[in-house]
C-alpha cells in the first residue's frame, strides 16, 4: 500500500495517519524520506532531521524552466540549482576543470556524467538543501538520473514543454547579466527596463556565447537525442507533471506552483 506525499499537507497530520493506519492493519510504516535521512547521517553529511521537498525541472533550453525555478525557489524557500550557471561559474574561474567544461559548452554539448554528477551530489549534500532544493538542468541523461536516485527521493519532475520556433526566437533575444546572472530577454516578457542594463545590479547585459543560432540548433538536438528520454523515465515513476512553457511567464507559473504543491 503506498500513500502519496503531497506537499501542502500538514508534516505532522500526514505521519499520524500514516502511523495510525499502521497500527490498524498491523503492517510497518515505512517512509522513503526516513530511509534517505538514514543513508544520508550514514555519511555523516547531515544530522538534521530533513523534510525533503526535491523538485526538478526538466525542459528544453529556452523553454524557461530556469526564470520558472528561481521564481518557485523565492516562493518556497528552498534553493534553485542551476547545473549551467554551477558550470559558467567554473569557466569565469577558470583553471583545468574549466578548460575541460569549455570543450563541450561552447559547442553547446553536454559535459561527461561522472563530472557533473559529482558536482551536483556535492551540492545537494550542503546544509540549505535541508528542507529541500530545485534542480534546474539536471539530470540532463538516464544515466545522471539514475546517479541521483541512488542519493535521494524526488518528490516530482515539472517538465516545461514549448515549441521549437517559440525556443529559436526566445533565445533570439535573451541576454543574461555579466555580474548576477540574472535572465532578461528583449523579445518576451522580462525585458530589461532600460536596454543592455541588469534591472536588479545595474550590470552590464550580454549574450550568452551558447545562445548563437547554430548553437541553439545543437543543444536542442542534443536536448532530444539526451534528454527527452528522461520524460518518460519519470513518467513510469508517476512524478513528471507537463506544463506548456509556451504561454507568457505569469500564466506558466500559475500552473508551475499548483505543480509543486502551492495553491
Ligand atoms: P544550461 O545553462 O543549463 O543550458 O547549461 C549550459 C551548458 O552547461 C550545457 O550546454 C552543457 O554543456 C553544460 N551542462 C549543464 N548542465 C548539464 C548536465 N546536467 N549535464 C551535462 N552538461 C551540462
Amino acid at each position: 500500500m503506498i500513500f502519496e506525499k503531497f506537499s501542502n499537507v500538514d508534516r505532522s497530520v500526514e505521519d499520524n495517519i500514516n502511523s495510525s493506519v499502521s497500527q490498524m492493519l498491523g503492517v510497518p510504516n515505512i517512509s522513503s524520506e526516513g530511509i534517505i535521512h538514514a543513508e544520508l547521517q550514514k555519511d555523516g553529511e547531515k544530522s538534521d532531521a530533513c523534510v525533503l521537498k526535491n523538485f526538478i525541472f526538466l525542459g528544453a533550453p529556452g523553454a524557461g524552466k530556469g526564470t520558472q525555478a528561481s521564481h518557485v525557489s523565492k516562493v518556497l524557500g528552498i534553493p534553485s540549482i542551476s547545473s549551467g550557471d554551477i558550470i559558467r561559474a567554473e569557466l569565469k574561474k577558470g583553471g583545468e576543470k574549466a578548460e575541460k567544461f569549455k570543450l563541450y559548452s561552447e559547442k553547446g554539448l553536454l559535459v561527461p556524467d561522472e563530472m557533473i554528477v559529482e558536482i551536483i551530489c556535492d551540492r545537494i549534500k550542503e546544509e540549505d538543501c535541508c528542507n529541500g532544493f530545485i534542480l534546474d538542468g539536471f539530470p540532463r541523461t538516464i544515466s545522471q538520473a539514475q546517479a541521483l536516485e541512488k542519493m535521494v527521493h524526488i518528490d516530482r519532475v515539472i517538465n516545461i514543454v514549448v515549441d521549437a520556433e517559440t525556443i529559436y526566437k526566445r533565445m533570439s533575444g535573451r541576454c543574461v547579466c555579466e555580474k548576477c546572472g540574472a535572465v532578461f530577454n528583449s523579445v518576451a516578457e522580462m525585458r530589461p527596463k532600460s536596454e543592455g542594463v541588469c534591472d536588479l545590479c545595474g550590470g552590464a547585459l550580454v549574450r550568452r556565447t551558447d545562445d548563437e543560432e547554430q548553437t541553439v540548433r545543437e543543444r536542442l538536438k542534443v536536448y532530444h537525442d539526451q534528454t527527452f528520454p528522461l520524460e518518460e523515465f519519470y513518467t513510469k515513476k508517476g512524478v513528471l507533471v507537463s506544463i506548456d512553457g509556451s504561454r507568457d511567464f505569469s500564466l506558466t507559473s500559475l500552473d508551475v506552483l499548483k505543480a509543486v504543491g502551492v495553491q
